[in-house]
């Protein structure tokens, strides 16, 4: 561990990236190929696989406080720490040094023992047992080695090594084509079994495997119809954007799962989706939307609300809130039952969508649980601009505009699909520091400061801070959550674990050197939380230098169009509509 801490340290400090994959490929090719695996996952910042569903469920308190017991210091110290570093395994090796720890380096853990230590804290349950765990590894570490396992520890707090340059060192490391690896990463997702897949060269081995969840295809944002047209024209696919919960379907015989975007299983939790595909008469995977609709009308996301995260919906819930399964696209298909399933995700859209469409699915309108998402077409800035608008009236957020050509891939946020949505552009942050509000919120940890990642530097940066757009349950809740996993305080102002993902609405961008990431958001307000994101889901600074470009000229046209179905809604579609009013209008000033 202590050769793989130093070798973390030695990438982080070079800016060129050919000379950090290059640093990468000499260790990755020097390892055991028992221990090829842990290291390439450590580096991603990760504990466990990505696709893996554990976590070892240690927050910055139970961090703390075995890092306080090792060391012999209060929490202070480690605050004030972390305060100068603005990272906990930079934190942690500052206060080892200082307190002079050095243990005998032939008790220092290899990476086999940190990763078994690793497991056994996903499996203690509460935080007193998981540090009892945490703590006798940290104090075998000398500080250098103790700031590398912290550091892939607070994988959630800091967003480690990207994939992408994982997978470019495994490509030169074993001299592999880097679309291959690529390829094999993005069906296995986990880089660690593609480390040894190209070690071994094997990597077209990598399959789908039924009952792994694959990594979800994810959309860019986009506000300007022109620009969108230039770039996936000249005929784009659109898809009506359905505001409900993403789901990736298994089904094998009469085995049927439901994963989640951050890969967990939820089968047991959409019971009415499980049964209907039970009997189907093929085998495969789809990638769809679970979509809250009674009578063939579709509820407000609200009203699917009451079904996130519950595990068993009690009978009265199922009745109130039907559930059906939006699908919209195709993974992976065998013939029929028991056959072998085949990856469609590298055939073009137009090829995946025929497939699904002729595929046995017990529809909604024949009293089934399925639908296949609206489909059609657009050629021009003002077609797209129209099938906004329409798929507005439809209660839908906006629309997925997509390119027929593009195959599907897992985990990437590419320009195959975009997601036109709303009248006004919103992003996805992160929540770094939260303030108690005014007035009637003084009591409450209402003020959120919020930020983006910045990739090329592996960092978040802060965009803006806006007073939350919340309910009063949930800024109770949220209140209580932040008071648990703040870092630190600073007068009114608390760091807090940057965990938490909310979607951002704002009017303009604007650049600024007010914050870290050299824009500002003009009247951002919080439109709502995003449980079903983590932070490295977030947006990025990329996105945010388009978007401002973007927003510049012609947006209006866009907002014009938008703002004419808000203003006179058709009759029987204006609850969503009317909800997302509301919030704005809470939150605006
Ligand atoms: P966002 O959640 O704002 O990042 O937007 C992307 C999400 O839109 C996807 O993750 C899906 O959950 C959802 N979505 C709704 N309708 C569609 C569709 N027709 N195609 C793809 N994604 C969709």
């Amino acid at each position: 561990m202590r050769r793989w801490s130093e070798l973390a340290e030695r990438v982080a400090a070079t800016t060129r990236t050919s000379e950090k994959t290059g640093l990468l490929a000499e260790y990755l090719r020097s390892l055991d190929p028992a221990d090829l695996p842990t290291a390439a996952v450590f580096l991603t910042g990760r504990a466990f696989a990505e696709t893996d569903q554990r976590a070892t469920g240690l927050g910055w308190a139970t961090m703390a406080t075995a890092i306080g017991a090792v060391a012999g210091v209060d929490r202070e110290t480690l605050r004030e720490a972390y305060d100068r570093f603005s990272d906990l395994g930079l934190a942690v090796e500052d206060v080892l040094v200082r307190v002079g720890h050095e243990p005998d380096p032939a008790i220092s853990p290899t990476l086999r023992e940190v990763s078994a230590a690793f497991e056994a804290i996903e499996r203690a349950s509460g935080p007193a047992a998981k540090a009892e765990i945490l703590r006798p590894l940290l104090a075998r570490c000398d500080p250098r080695t103790a700031r590398g396992v912290v550091k892939v520890l607070s994988g959630d707090l800091r967003i480690g090594l990207r994939e992408g340059l994982v997978e470019a060192a495994l490509a030169k490391a074993f001299d592999r084509p880097i679309d291959d690896v690529k390829r094999a990463g993005m069906l296995t997702g986990d880089v660690g079994r593609t480390a040894l897949l190209a070690r071994d060269d094997v990597l077209a081995s990598a399959g789908l495997t039924l009952f792994h969840p694959l990594k979800f295809m994810l959309a860019s944002p986009a506000e300007n119809a022109e620009e969108i047209v230039r770039r996936l024209g000249p005929l784009v696919w659109v898809e009506d954007k359905y505001d409900g919960i993403r789901a990736q379907l298994h089904k094998r015989d009469d085995v049927v799962r439901l994963y989640s975007r951050d890969l967990h299983d939820v089968s047991a939790g959409y019971p009415e989706v499980v049964e209907a595909a039970r009997a189907l008469p093929w085998d495969g995977v789809l990638d769809g939307e679970l979509l809250g609709m009674r009578d063939g009308v579709v509820l407000p996301f609200v009203a699917l609300q009451a079904r996130l995260g519950r595990k068993k919906p009690p009978p009265e819930l199922l009745a109130d809130v039907p559930v059906v399964y939006v699908a919209f696209d195709l993974l992976g298909l065998g013939p029929g039952r028991g056959a072998p399933v085949q990856p469609t995700l590298d055939r073009p859209l137009e090829e995946r969508r025929r497939l699904l469409a002729s595929m046995e699915l017990p529809l909604v309108g024949a009293g089934g649980a399925f639908a296949l998402s609206r489909l059609a077409s657009a050629g021009s800035a003002e077609a797209l601009e129209m099938a906004f608008a329409e798929a507005r009236a439809r209660r839908n957020e906006g629309l997925l505009v997509k390119d027929p050509r593009s195959p599907y891939t897992p985990g990437r946020r590419g320009y195959g699909w975009l997601k036109m949505k709303k009248a006004l552009a919103t992003i996805d942050c992160v929540v770094v520091g939260v303030e108690v509000g005014h007035g009637k919120r003084h009591g409450v940890l209402s003020d959120y400061t919020f930020a983006v990642r910045d990739e090329t530097n592996d960092r978040l940066v802060t965009i803006g801070k806006a007073y939350s757009g919340l309910t009063d349950a949930e800024i109770a809740a949220m209140t209580r959550w932040f008071e648990d996993h703040t870092i630190s305080r600073h007068g009114r102002y608390r760091v807090v674990e940057p965990t938490v993902v909310v979607e951002v609405a704002f009017d303009v961008i604007l650049r600024s050197a007010r914050h870290k990431s050299g824009f500002a958001l003009r009247f951002p307000r919080i439109a709502r939380l995003r449980p079903d994101k983590a932070a490295s889901d977030a947006d990025t600074l990329a996105t945010v230098e388009r978007l401002f470009e973007e927003l510049q000229p012609g947006a209006e046209r866009l907002v014009t169009a938008a703002a004419r179905v808000s203003a006179a809604p058709p009759v029987g579609t204006t609850a969503s509509l009317a909800l997302k009013v509301r919030r704005a209008a809470r939150t605006d000033g």
